[in-house]
C-alpha cells in the first residue's frame, strides 16, 4: 500500500492532464495512472477548435503545440446531400482564437502530457491500469490497479475518472442509471497524396452516408485524417466500413481527390464518441468524471478535445474549493456540477442530440447550406455553431 495523494487521475489523454495541471499549480500532490506507455495513438478526427486553443493557451501547452508547426485551419467548407458547399470563416469568432489546428493525437497527446511532467507533484505512472476501486460507505479510498503482473493499491482523497469512452472509474463507481445512453461511432484514416487541400476543415453530408457525414481534415499539404461518423443507433442497419467506402469512393467533394491518394497503412481505425445528456451527473461522493468518461462531446460534430481539457479544468477549481473549505470534501461534487455547467455550452446537452437527430436530414441538410451560400450572416453562424459561439437550434429555423 502506498502512501496517500491528495487526488488520483485515472487516464492521461487531455481530461487527465488538463486536472492534473490544474492541481499541480494549486499546489496538489497527484498520481497520473495510464494504462498504455506514450506515445499512443487515438482515433480521432484530430480537429482542435479555437475555444480548444484558449485552453491550451492557459494550461501553457499552446505553445509547444505551435512550434511543431501543426496545419493550421481558417474555416470549414461544409457540403449537403445535394451537391452544394459553403465555406465558413473563423476570422470573425469573438475570442483570441480565430483559428484551428489539425494534429495526429499521438503527437498531440504526447506534448500534453509533457507538459504534465514539468510539475514534480504530478507523480505520472505509464502502463499502469486500472482494474478497480477501493471504497468505503460509497467514498472511494483508492485504486487498485496493474501493471503486468504487478498489482498495487494507491490511495487518496479524490478520484478523477479521465479514462475515456470505455472509462473504469464511471462503470464500476456510477449507478447503471447514470450510464452514458447515447453515442456515435467513427472510422478514420490516414491518406497520403490527396489533392486539393487547404486550410479548411471538410465536412460532406453526401446522400450515399446519411444519416452519417464524412470528414477531411488537412494534417499537411497533402495528407488527411478521411473518417466517417454516424449516430450508434444507426449502426444496426448500417455498416460503418461500408459507409466510409461509399465516402471514399462516391462522394463527388472527395472521390476524384482520393483517386491517386494512398491510406496509410493499418490506420483505418473506429472509435465511441459518447454524448451525454444535460441531466447526468458526473460527480459521486468524491469521484468527478471528466473528457469522454462523462461523456462531454459535442452532439452535433464529435468534438471532445475542448470538452475533455475544459471539464478537466473544472475537476481542479472544485477539488480546491471543497479542500480548502471545512467539510468541504463532501461538497466536491456539487462544485463540480455547477462549474462544469457554467463553463461548459452545457444547454448544447439537453437540446444537441435532439437538434443533431432532425438536422442530419437531408431537408435541413439542404436547407440550410442553400441558405448559408445565399446569406454570408448564415456561414458566419456556422462557424459560431461549431465554435460554440451560437445555440445549434439556430439551424433548425
Ligand atoms: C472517430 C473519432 C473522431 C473524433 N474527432 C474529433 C476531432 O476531430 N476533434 C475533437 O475535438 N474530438 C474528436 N473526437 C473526440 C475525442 O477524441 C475525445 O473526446 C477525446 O479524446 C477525449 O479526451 P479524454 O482525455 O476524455 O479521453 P482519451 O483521449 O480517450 O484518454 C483517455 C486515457 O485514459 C487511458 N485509460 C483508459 N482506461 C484506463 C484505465 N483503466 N487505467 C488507466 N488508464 C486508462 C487511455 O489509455 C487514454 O490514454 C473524435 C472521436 C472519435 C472516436
Amino acid at each position: 500500500m502506498n502512501k496517500e495523494v491528495d487526488v488520483i487521475i485515472v487516464g492521461a489523454g487531455p481530461g487527465g492532464c488538463s486536472a492534473a495541471i490544474g492541481l499541480a499549480r494549486r499546489g496538489y500532490d497527484v498520481l497520473l495512472l495510464e494504462k498504455e506507455r506514450f506515445p499512443r495513438g487515438k482515433v480521432c478526427g484530430d480537429g482542435i477548435s479555437p475555444p480548444a486553443l484558449e485552453t491550451l493557451d492557459r494550461l501553457g501547452i499552446l505553445p509547444p503545440v505551435l512550434e511543431k508547426n501543426p496545419w493550421k485551419i481558417e474555416g470549414l467548407t461544409m457540403s449537403s446531400p445535394n451537391g452544394k458547399a459553403v465555406k465558413a470563416f473563423f476570422s470573425h469568432l469573438k475570442g483570441p482564437y480565430a483559428f484551428g489546428l489539425v494534429m495526429p493525437r499521438r503527437e498531440f497527446d504526447s506534448l500534453v502530457l509533457h507538459q504534465a511532467r514539468k510539475y514534480s507533484n504530478i507523480e505520472i505512472l505509464e502502463n499502469w491500469e486500472v482494474k478497480d476501486f477501493i471504497e468505503q460507505n460509497g467514498w472511494v479510498e483508492g485504486v487498485k490497479a496493474q501493471s503486468g503482473s504487478q498489482k498495487e493499491e494507491f490511495l487518496s482523497k479524490f478520484l478523477v475518472g479521465a479514462d475515456g469512452a470505455y472509462s473504469v472509474v464511471a462503470r464500476k463507481t456510477f449507478s447503471r442509471e447514470n450510464k452514458i445512453q447515447q453515442g456515435a461511432f467513427g472510422l478514420r484514416a490516414y491518406f497520403q497524396g490527396v489533392k486539393g487541400l487547404t486550410h479548411q476543415i471538410e465536412i460532406h453530408c453526401g446522400r450515399s452516408i446519411l444519416p452519417g457525414y464524412g470528414w477531411v481534415f488537412p494534417t499537411g499539404e497533402d495528407s488527411a485524417n478521411v473518417g466517417v461518423g454516424i449516430a450508434s443507433r444507426h449502426l444496426k442497419e448500417k455498416n460503418i466500413r461500408n459507409l466510409f467506402q461509399a465516402f471514399v469512393k462516391e462522394n463527388p467533394f472527395v472521390k476524384e481527390r482520393l483517386l491517386e491518394a494512398r491510406m496509410v497503412e493499418n490506420s483505418l481505425q473506429g472509435g465511441p464518441i459518447p454524448l451525454g445528456s444535460f441531466f447526468r451527473r458526473r460527480s459521486r461522493k468524491n469521484v468527478l468524471l471528466v473528457g469522454d468518461a462523462a461523456g462531454f462531446t459535442d452532439a452535433l460534430s464529435g468534438e471532445g478535445i475542448y470538452f475533455a481539457l475544459r471539464s478537466g479544468e473544472c475537476a481542479a477549481e472544485a477539488i480546491q474549493s471543497a479542500l480548502s473549505s471545512p467539510g468541504g470534501a463532501e461538497k466536491v461534487g456539487r462544485i463540480y456540477e455547477g462549474l462544469w455547467r457554467s463553463a461548459l455550452p452545457s444547454r448544447e446537452f439537453l437540446f444537441g442530440a435532439f437538434v443533431h437527430r432532425l438536422i442530419v436530414r437531408e431537408f435541413f441538410l439542404n436547407r440550410n447550406i442553400t441558405r448559408a451560400l445565399k446569406k454570408p450572416s448564415m456561414a458566419r453562424d456556422l462557424a459560431s455553431i461549431l465554435c460554440h459561439q451560437k445555440a445549434k437550434m439556430g439551424l433548425l429555423f
